[in-house]
Formats: C-alpha cells, sequence, structure tokens
C-alpha cells in the first residue's frame, strides 16, 4: 500500500499536528507502508504528545529493525541515569554497506600529512557528504527531538526522487536526544501537572518547572558549555563520535522564549576570528536556502540578532575548529502542548516540531547539493591549519609538567579526546633554549587541528575591534553590552598549568598520548619501615586523599612545609600516614590508592624532619573523613550546586549530601563538619527565616565549616558573617536632583553630558560576562597550603568585595594589581581599576568553625581545575582545623 502525503502516513483523521505538517510542507511525498510510523509504533501521531526518551529510542529501534540496510544505530555511552545515548545513520543502502570504507575516507580526508592531492580529489568526488543533526541538548526543548523522528521517518519512508537522491548524496547522522535525562524529568514533571485540557496560560502549573528544570543533565549542567572541557558523558561521547566520522555540517537544535520565531544561521557577532571567511559564507548560504523552505511555508525566522559563535563550547562552535559547518537552530518554545504567546496567537508543540523537521530537511538539501564544495572547504582548512601550524611563532607547545603533573596529564588527555595530535617525552631534551625532563608533552601545530589547538590552548582570543567599540558605546550610552557569554576559556590558564611555546620541533625520542585523564601513580620505598609521605599541591594527592579517607586510612597533614631526612621538601598540606597509626595492610592499600589516584607517594623508614615540623607536631593535623553537606533546591543557582556536586564527587570522588533549603532552617546539621551554600539564585534570607539563621550560625560556632561559593558570598555578608561589604560602582559624578522638584539651573554641553547626568547616584558595577582574572595567594595559611603564589578564577558579574580586616579574618587570594589582573578576555577598563587587590577568597573563624567565602564560583562549569585545590583545602583543611566537641 501507498500513502500519498505525510498527513496518511502519520496520522488519524482529527489530527491537527500531523495534518498541517503535511499540508504546510506542501509535498506531494508518497510515503512506504513497510516504515513504521511514529503512530503505529508508540500508539499516538506525531506532535500530539511529547515522547519520552524511552519511547524515541524505541522508535529508533523499530526504524533500524524494519531497515537494516538503510540505519545504523550505534551507542556513545550512557548518561548519569543510565539511560542510552546513542545516534542514527541513515542513507542509501549503497551507502550504509560502505560504512565503514567512509569511515576510512574522512580520516583520510581529515589528514592532509597522509594524503595527496590527487587521492582527496577522488575521495571528494566519490564520498557522500555527512550532515549530522543533534536535538534536544536541553531536555526542556521539546520540540527538535520528535523532530528527529519525524525527520528519520521521512528520509526512510519518503518515495519521491528527491529524497532519494539526497540519500544518495548524504550520510544523515541523527542524534536525536542529546540530553536523555534532562527530557525524562520534564516529561514526568510535564504530565504530572496536566489536567483534563492543557493550558497555554504562561502562568499555569504545566509552563512553570520546579528547580531543576529539565534543561540541564543529572549533574545539572548546561551541556551546552561544556564543549570545552568534556566533562558530560553525552558531549564526551559525541565528541568521540564526531572525530570518527567528521560531519561536514553539524546542527543543534534548540528551543527559546515562546514569544519568539525561528532562528538560524548567520550567527550573531562577535565573530571568533579562527572561523574562516569560507566557513561564514558556507553558513550564509545554508541560512539562505532554510529561508527559501520558510518562506515557502510562511513561517517566520530571524537571523544574526542573537546567538554568536565566538564561545567555542558550544555544540554548534565545537566542529568548525576542526573544518566543518556548525549551525544551531532555535525554536519558539510551546513549553507544554500549547502556548499563549503575547500576540494571543496559540504556539502548539506541532508547530515547533514542523519547523524543525523543516530545517532539518532543508539542510540535508543543502548538504546534498553543495557535496562537492562541502568537501573542498574541509580538506582546504585542514591543508591551512597545518600550513598555519608549520609557519606560527607558537608552532610546537610544551607542557612540562613540573608544576603540577596532575593538570598537565589532564590537558595532555584532553586534548586528545578533542582529536589533536599530542606526543610526550621519553627522555629529557633542549628547545627554544629550555631544558625539559623527560615526560614533557609536546603538541606541534603542524597538524590538521591546529586551530582546534590555537582555540583550547591560546592565552587570548580577541573579540574584533569594531565589536568592542560598540559595545563601548552601548555602555556610554547606559545600554547593556550584547556580549552573550565568557570572553575567556584559555585552557592552560584554567587548569593554571605552565605551557611553553617554541617555533623549532625539538628533536626527542617520544610516544602518542592517548586520551586518559590521569596517569598511574606510584610508591617509592613500597616496603617502608615508618610509612609514607605524598606531596601536596595536585589533583593526583588530591585524590589520594579522598580515597584514604573513604577507606578509613589514618591520615595527617601538615599545615608547614618540611624537609625529610631523605632529602626531599615537602609544601605545606603534604599527608602523612604511619604504620604506627594504620591497620597492618597500609603498604598495599597505598599502593593501589596510588595506582588509582595518580599520586606519587614516597615510602620512608624513618621520621626525622630536617627543617620544619615533625610528624607529632601541633602544626601536623589528623584529617577526619568529614560529611560534607550542601545546600540543593531553591533559591540557589541549580548550574552552580551541580557543577559543584560534580566536581567534589566525580573530580575529588568524594561523596556529598544534597539537603534542601527547608531542612537546612530547621534540622540537626551536627551530622555535619561542612555545609556548602552554591551560588544564590534567589533570597536564602527569606527562605532560610530568622530561626534557619539562628540554626546556621549556631552549627558554625560549635565547629562547622560554612563555605559559600560566588553569590551565595553576598547573603554571608548581608548577615553578618563575613565582615566584608559589597561595592558599589565607583562613580565621580554629582548627586542629580534627588526628589527637589525645583532646582539650579543645569548646562549639559553635550549628549555625553546628558548621558552622564542621567546615571543612578548609585549603581552596581558594570556586569561582566566572564573573564579570566589573576589572584594572588597568600601562602602562609593552611587554606593556600600546595596552591601556587598565583591562581585563575573566573570572574563574572559585577560582585566587587572589601577586603577583611585583620580583626576579622584572613584574604587568602586577592585579585591582581590593575594591570596585571585580566588573566584572558575582555574587561571594562574602570571594573578593571576596581577590582585590584580584593578578595577572591576570604576566610573568618567564628567560635569553633568558620566561614570559607569564594567571592566567584570556583567550580564553574566544572573546567576552572586551578581552583580545585584551594576547595579541597577549604572542605578538608577546613574541617581537620575546625574544633568541634567530637
Ligand atoms: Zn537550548
Amino acid at each position: 500500500m501507498k500513502r500519498t502525503a505525510l498527513a496518511s502516513a502519520l496520522a488519524v483523521a482529527s489530527c491537527f499536528v500531523t495534518s498541517t505538517v503535511a499540508d504546510t510542507l506542501g509535498l506531494e511525498v508518497p510515503y512506504a507502508a513497510s516504515t513504521p510510523s511514529i503512530e503505529a509504533t508508540l500508539g499516538y501521531p506525531t506532535g500530539q504528545k511529547i515522547s519520552s526518551p524511552e519511547a524515541i529510542h524505541d522508535y529508533f529501534q523499530e526504524l533500524a529493525k524494519a531497515h537494516p540496510d538503510q540505519v545504523k544505530l550505534k551507542y556513545y555511552g550512557k548518561t548519569w541515569e543510565g539511560r542510552p545515548l546513542f545516534f542514527a545513520i541513515i542513507s542509501s543502502a549503497n551507502n550504509i554497506a560502505n560504512l565503514d570504507s567512509f569511515s576510512e575516507g574522512m580520516q583520510q580526508l581529515a589528514d592532509p600529512r597522509q594524503t595527496s592531492a590527487a587521492e582527496a580529489e577522488q575521495l571528494i568526488q566519490s564520498m557522500p557528504a555527512s550532515i549530522w543533526l543533534s536535538y534536544g541538548v536541553h531536555g526542556n526543548e521539546i520540540s527538535s527531538p520528535e523532530a528527529a523522528l519525524l525527520t528519520a521517518y521521512h528520509l526512510l519512508a519518503a518515495e519521491d526522487q528527491a529524497t532519494q537522491t539526497m540519500l544518495d548524496n548524504t550520510m544523515v547522522f541523527i542524534d536525536p536526544l542529546q540530553n536523555p535525562d534532562g527530557r525524562g524529568r520534564f516529561v514526568s514533571r510535564y504530565y504530572m501537572t496536566a489536567g483534563l485540557e492543557h493550558s497555554a496560560d504562561r502562568i499555569s502549573a504545566e509552563h512553570n518547572e520546579p528547580w531543576p528544570s529539565g534543561r540541564s543533565n543529572h549533574y545539572l549542567f548546561d551541556m551546552n558549555r561544556d564543549w570545552i572541557a568534556l566533562t558530560q558523558p553525552e558531549i564526551s561521547g559525541q565528541v568521540d563520535a564526531l572525530l570518527d566520522y567528521y560531519p561536514l555540517i553539524f546542527v543543534d537544535l534548540h528551543e527559546m522564549g515562546g514569544d519568539t520565531s525561528y532562528y538560524f544561521t548567520p550567527e550573531a557577532r562577535p565573530y571568533n576570528p579562527l572561523i574562516t571567511k569560507t566557513q561564514r559564507e558556507a553558513l550564509w548560504q545554508i541560512g539562505e536556502n532554510n529561508a527559501k523552505w520558510f518562506d515557502e511555508r510562511g513561517y517566520q525566522y530571524f537571523t544574526r540578532e542573537i546567538f554568536d559563535a565566538f564561545y567555542p563550547g558550544y555544540g554548534a562552535s565545537w566542529p568548525l575548529y576542526h573544518g566543518s559547518l556548525a549551525m544551531t537552530y532555535e525554536m519558539a518554545s510551546a513549553r507544554g502542548h500549547k502556548w499563549r504567546t503575547k500576540d494571543g496567537t496559540i504556539l502548539t508543540y506541532g508547530d515547533g516540531v514542523k519547523r524543525h523537521f523543516v530545517a532539518s530537511v532543508a539542510t540535508i538539501e543543502s548538504a546534498s547539493q553543495n557535496r562537492q564544495q562541502l568537501f573542498q572547504n574541509f580538506w582546504n582548512y585542514r591543508s591551512q591549519a597545518i600550513r598555519d601550524g608549520r609557519g606560527s611563532d607558537n608552532r610546537v607547545r610544551i607542557i612540562p609538567g613540573t608544576d603540577d603533573a596532575a593538570a598537565a596529564r589532564k590537558l595532555a588527555g584532553l586534548l586528545v579526546q578533542h582529536g589533536v595530535e599530542v606526543n610526550q617525552a621519553t627522555e629529557s631534551f633542549k628547545v627554544c633554549g629550555n631544558n625539559y625532563p623527560a615526560g614533557s608533552y609536546i603538541v606541534d601545530g603542524a597538524q590538521p587541528a591546529q586551530y582546534m589547538v590555537r582555540t583550547l590552548l591560546d592565552e587570548r582570543i580577541d573579540m574584533d575591534q569594531p565589536f568592542i567599540d560598540d559595545q563601548e558605546e552601548r555602555r556610554a550610552n547606559n545600554l547593556p553590552d550584547e556580549i552573550y557569554d565568557v570572553t575567556a576559556w584559555s585552557l592552560p590558564l584554567m587548569f593554571n598549568v605552565d605551557i611553553d611555546a617554541c617555533n623549532s620541533v625539538p628533536s626527542v625520542d617520544k610516544i602518542a598520548v592517548d586520551g586518559r585523564l590521569i596517569e598511574s601513580g606510584s610508591v617509592t620505598n613500597a616496603d617502608a619501615k615508618l610509612g609514607y609521605i605524598v606531596a601536596w599541591g595536585d589533583m593526583n594527592a588530591g585524590r589520594f586523599l579522598t580515597a584514604a579517607l573513604r577507606a578509613g586510612l589514618h591520615v595527617k597533614q601538615s599545615d608547614l612545609a618540611f624537609k625529610h631526612v631523605n632529602g626531599k621538601t615537602y609544601p605545606a598540606g603534604s599527608l602523612i600516614l604511619t604504620h604506627a597509626e594504620n591497620e597492618s595492610n597500609l603498604a598495599a592499600a597505598v599502593l593501589e590508592l596510588a595506582r588509582e589516584s595518580g599520586a606519587q607517594v614516597d615510602g620512608v623508614d624513618r621520621s626525622w624532619v630536617l627543617e620544619g615540623p615533625n610528624f607529632g607536631s601541633m602544626n601536623v593535623n589528623r584529617v577526619h573523613a568529614p560529611n560534607v553537606a550542601m545546600a540543593w533546591d531553591e533559591p540557589f543557582s541549580s548550574l552552580n550546586a551541580g557543577h559543584t556536586r560534580f566536581v567534589i564527587e566525580q573530580q575529588f570522588n568524594y561523596p556529598v549530601t544534597a539537603i534542601r533549603t527547608e531542612q537546612l532552617a530547621r534540622s540537626n546539621l551536627s551530622h555535619y563538619q561542612v555545609l556548602i551554600l552554591p551560588a544564590l539564585a534567589g533570597n536564602f534570607s527569606h527562605a532560610l527565616g530568622e530561626s534557619g539563621l539562628a540554626n546556621l550560625k549556631d552549627w558554625v560556632q560549635k565547629g562547622g565549616v560554612l563555605i559559600t561559593l560566588g553569590t551565595a558570598t553576598r547573603w554571608a555578608v548581608d548577615n553578618d558573617l563575613l565582615a566584608s561589604a559589597r561595592e558599589a560602582a565607583i562613580t565621580d559624578k554629582e548627586p542629580g536632583h534627588g526628589d527637589e522638584n525645583r532646582v539650579d539651573g543645569l548646562l549639559l554641553e553635550t549628549a555625553r553630558d546628558l548621558a552622564h547626568y542621567i546615571q543612578a547616584d548609585e549603581a552596581d558595577p558594570y556586569w561582566t560576562a566572564g573573564i579570566l582574572a589573576r589572584g594572588e595567594v597568600d601562602q602562609d595559611h593552611w587554606l593556600a597550603a600546595g596552591v601556587k603564589p598565583e591562581v585563575v578564577s573566573i570572574t563574572v558579574g559585577n560582585d566587587i568585595y572589601r577586603p577583611l580586616t585583620i580583626d576579622n579574618g584572613r584574604n587568602i587570594v586577592n585579585y591582581a594589581a590593575a594591570d596585571r589582573v585580566v588573566a584572558s578576555g575582555y574587561l571594562w577598563a574602570e571594573n578593571q581599576q576596581q577590582l585590584a587587590h580584593k578578595p577572591v577568597l576570604m576566610w573568618q573563624p567564628h567560635g569553633r568553625g568558620m566561614l570559607v567565602s569564594f567571592t566567584q564560583e570556583p567550580t564553574y562549569r566544572a573546567y576552572l581545575d586551578g581552583m580545585n585545590l584551594l576547595l579541597m583545602n577549604a572542605i578538608f583543611g577546613g574541617s581537620a582545623h575546625a574544633r568541634p566537641l567530637r
């Protein structure tokens, strides 16, 4: 049986959504009955229900079963909650039969060092173009995964010539659901709140998600910012798969506010300077073709006004630096079955499905029609990358790892995960006048991933000057700037690890590095008579500490550096484990922990110390395994709560108990030694109430370690827990006319004078979208044990605090002087002046306990590895230094 329109293929008679899909598409397309329809498989027509993650998986399995010669399902991992992550490859039977040689062909084309121009030409002539469509990275942006089902159905069932041509010319990769956990959370909550009729009212429970929304994944990450650090399996798995196939076009399909229309490429300013003119022209072409399809159907859209591609950590940015095209598409969200827009019309879920479907097919058509050009551009990009790298003054990057072995290994492994070739020297060498030890990592820029290398490693990537000039002009006119996300993300800065650049390639024996982020550690003098020392100062030692505590070992930590009789000097914070204080199996336990954590452990036969405290000194404290709690739920920022829990649980390997605000206010917290308050998104004082505040203060007095992050530090100041104050903007402005209604005459000579006059008398400092800032560390305090003299912190927003006076506490980390404070990114001149020497991290004792306050979020996006040691010291050092009545 043949059907003649999408409507009959998909819908029962009364289905408004699917009939309009067909009507609006205006395609007289015959559909094969042998392809399982969405309705037959899932029990409802497309757009009539928000499909669960399980239903989406079921449907793709059905398609694969029905079309084994045209569909391949590939699994790239599991979510934190155990849901499968997969994509489908759909093409003609002939292309799918040649999938392996296609992947090989793309690998060849991706590496012009291994492939001649003639071989490339041969590949370009013969291979299908590839397009990768990724749907639903934000779990509450619901229509795009449904459009993925429809796109797959259409490609497999449509029997018209146009679709057959597309399938002959293209390999279509469909990742229908990048964030199954978030969507699962949304769908379950949405149907729980629905009643007899679905509500279109924006104030209805259906349209207002409780904390945390379905946007994020299990650890509450916005995964559309994670394409730099690759911390989440949903993104790192996808990156692995992308590197297998190098799709020429990548589209990330989202939703935005319900009162908008549809957004597609070209993107907004500022452009990342590493995106080429050719790429931007090709993106423009795709936008124009999408517009043709949208015009034919009367769909509204806009381009260029928002959604820039400057920050490379978006899904729609990452593939650009490998030479592909990448774009974001955004549809107005019904955020449920229907939504009444500001102008009174009803936007339906199906409207979103249709538009994302049309945009998907339009883009496949672009890939099909521009096949050769896309290949040629990809080949040229990667050839150019090699040439640029070879000719660069910074051709070779060297990560010696002598300052932080754990961070160096993680950086090298992460680069490999990004598709960068990294080698490790197996002997010492000298290049550009410097000596490097064996084990140093080497990245040669003469490789096709050189633009990815630059994106991730360059200290600065600048926005173009005309864009910056426009932003300064807007500020002068009391308008907000148009910077969409952070302006700095350099991995070596964020990891706070030394990296050198050199223009010549060292001649040294080396081996290729793999993508592991942790190198196994080892123990010297494993049968030591007295015990073991672990030098503090990197995450290898950090992971050793948490693992030792969880294993129930007796661990001591020295507040001061010491020189052991073995000749080595150990920094403050170094760990000491002795046989006398541990069970008999210590040696075996330490060996295992070293292997897993990456720590280098020194066995010692004697305790004798030449300089600094002995092991039995008052300056050597036992570290008890603290019970760590963190605030959870409103009014805290779900992002920061998630990032923080992730860093402690998955990077420190230490469990955290999440406690909702209401319980914090009224429960006995004496079971916990540490409580972390993540950044706030609302009013905690209100949520806590007076008795709740008293409860927390009492807990601190009795020995609790209270750690505030980012905007939670405002709450600590407002409630007299932290003797600092938040600053207003510095201004030379005369007070305005106040509430006087008759005042002296005033001359405003220029429009600028007027703009100056109308400013508020007292205002916050100007908002900063995000820079990396240098902080200077007070290394004499235990909170800074093992920390380098300088750290790099993110600085977002406009919180600037006064330093603590010496009678109240210590300022452990302060911003550097004005001329040095910006490590990377763009910062307004007056903020730069005002930030100088102001606190980043403060410590204030209270009774038997203490407050530790970070003025910014050290766990931001879980990519500021250089801040991790300070947070570890706050948690473990803090609980070791508090004096609770045990
Ligand atoms: Zn989104």
